[in-house]
C-alpha cells in the first residue's frame, strides 16, 4: 500500500518533469540538478559558475532552502536573474516547484539554469525536476566515503565536484580512495576537484559545463 502511495507520487512528478524540460527545451535553457548535504558549497560553486560564464552564457538561479533568503540574496547580488523556493520542512525539491519557479522566471534570457537543491544527500535523488544533468557536490572535510554512504545520488548523478580542494592539507581525506568510492558506485562519472575559495579547477568544471550544453 505505501510503496503503490510511493510510486504513484514519483510517477506524476516524473510526468511535471518532463514538462518542465519541454518548457526549457523550447526556451533553449539547459538546466543543472546541484545535490549536496548542507554546507558542502552549493551556493558557493554557483557563485563561482557565475563568474566563470560572465559574458559568455546568460546564467539563471533556482535557490531551493528550508528557509531563509541568505542564499538567493547573494545571487542576487551578481546581477542573475533568482527564484528562490522556501519548501517550509520539505528537504528536497520537486518537479512541481520547479514549474512554479520557472514562472517567475526570464527563460528567453537564460542559458544555464543552475537549480540548488535543499541540503540533503538522500531523497533529491528520486526527484526528477526536468533537468538535463545532475551533479553531486562533495566536500573535503565531509570525508572521502560519501560515495559509500549515500550511492542512489552518486549512482544517478552525471557529475562530482569536490569542494574545498584547500583543506586537503589539514583534514584526512584520501582522494584516491574517494576516487575510487565513486567509480565503485558509477565509472561513468566525471569528478572535479575544485575549491570555490581559491578558485582552483573552477575553469575544468566550467569548461565540461560547457560541453554539456554543446558550447564547446
Ligand atoms: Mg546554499
Ligand atoms: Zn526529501
Amino acid at each position: 500500500m505505501e510503496i503503490k502511495v510511493l510510486k504513484d507520487i514519483l510517477g506524476a512528478n516524473d510526468q511535471m518533469a518532463r514538462n518542465n524540460q519541454q518548457l526549457l527545451d523550447k526556451h533553449n535553457v539547459f538546466a543543472v540538478n546541484l545535490m549536496a548535504s548542507p554546507g558542502a558549497g552549493k551556493t558557493s560553486l554557483v557563485l563561482e559558475t557565475i563568474k566563470a560564464l560572465q559574458g559568455k552564457v546568460r546564467v539563471g538561479v533556482i535557490e531551493g532552502d528550508i528557509s531563509s533568503t541568505f542564499d538567493s540574496e547573494l545571487i542576487a547580488g551578481q546581477g542573475v536573474p533568482v527564484v528562490q523556493i522556501n519548501t517550509g520542512g520539505e528537504c528536497h525539491l520537486d518537479a512541481s516547484m520547479i514549474c512554479n519557479a520557472l514562472d517567475n522566471l526570464p527563460l528567453a534570457d537564460i542559458d544555464l539554469l543552475l537549480v540548488e537543491n535543499v541540503g540533503n544527500l538522500v531523497c533529491p535523488a528520486e526527484f526528477n525536476l526536468g533537468e538535463h544533468c545532475k551533479v553531486v557536490v562533495a566536500s573535503v572535510p565531509e570525508g572521502d566515503d560519501k560515495p559509500i554512504k549515500y550511492p542512489a545520488m552518486f549512482l544517478i548523478a552525471n557529475a562530482v565536484v569536490l569542494n574545498k580542494t584547500d583543506l586537503l592539507p589539514y583534514v584526512k581525506f584520501d582522494s584516491d580512495r574517494f576516487r575510487e568510492a565513486v567509480r565503485g558506485v558509477n565509472r561513468k562519472l566525471d569528478i572535479f576537484e575544485v575549491s570555490c575559495t581559491t578558485g582552483d579547477g573552477i575553469d575544468r568544471w566550467v569548461s565540461w559545463l560547457l560541453s554539456q550544453m554543446g558550447r564547446k
